[in-house]
């Protein structure tokens, strides 16, 4: 978050970015939080929390969607080498949940493999309608953001290092316009 202030600010450090960084983390990492984020190409988690080499494991879909293979990727840090912190970002003006609340909305599936995001942003689209508001693509992001931490959160192998407080699952939302990102949901006391 500190890393964020700096973007937001454009105050930047670019740390772990160098040849001796390269070096020292070629042999082992150890970063200190995992982030799933959406593939969106103004959403870099390096770039908006100003880390470096070594510093984030990053998964990256289509709004954030899951399923068995991003799971597992997003356990492994947490479960391999004791990663502490596990975000799930999502995002303003998301296209990705834009064109999976326009197809559910409107019952037309999207082409090929574009219906597996649709699907798993679908427990998302019902919380949004059940909640209702203007704006309910935002709605459905945010949505999609709390829902997914929830899963991970209570997920098999991840619950007990939840429970014994050595792994936080945070939720947040990365506002496009400002740079900053806000916590909505998991932040450690
Ligand atoms: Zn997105």
């Amino acid at each position: 978050m500190e890393g964020n202030k700096r973007w937001v600010s454009g105050n930047l450090q670019h740390p772990d970015r160098d040849p001796d960084r390269r070096q020292f983390v070629s042999q082992q990492q150890k970063p200190f939080g995992a982030i799933l984020s959406c593939i969106d190409s103004r959403v870099p988690p390096e770039l908006l929390f100003d880390t470096g080499l070594g510093d984030l494991y990053v998964l990256r879909t289509g709004g954030e969607a899951v399923g068995p293979v991003v799971t597992g990727s997003a356990e492994y840090g947490p479960l391999t080498s004791g990663t502490p912190l596990l975000m799930v970002l999502g995002h303003q003006h998301c296209g990705a949940v834009k064109a999976a609340y326009t197809s559910i909305r409107d019952g037309k599936p999207l082409s090929g493999n574009l219906q597996a995001i649709t699907k798993a942003l679908q427990p998302a689209y019902e919380q949004a309608a059940r909640q209702g508001g203007a704006d309910p693509v935002e709605t459905m992001a945010r949505a999609q953001v709390k829902l997914t931490a929830t899963d991970l959160r209570a997920n098999r192998d991840l619950a007990p290092l939840v429970k014994k407080g050595a792994l936080a699952v945070v939720g947040a939302y990365y506002s496009l316009d400002t740079g900053k990102v806000e916590i909505l949901t998991g932040a450690p006391s």
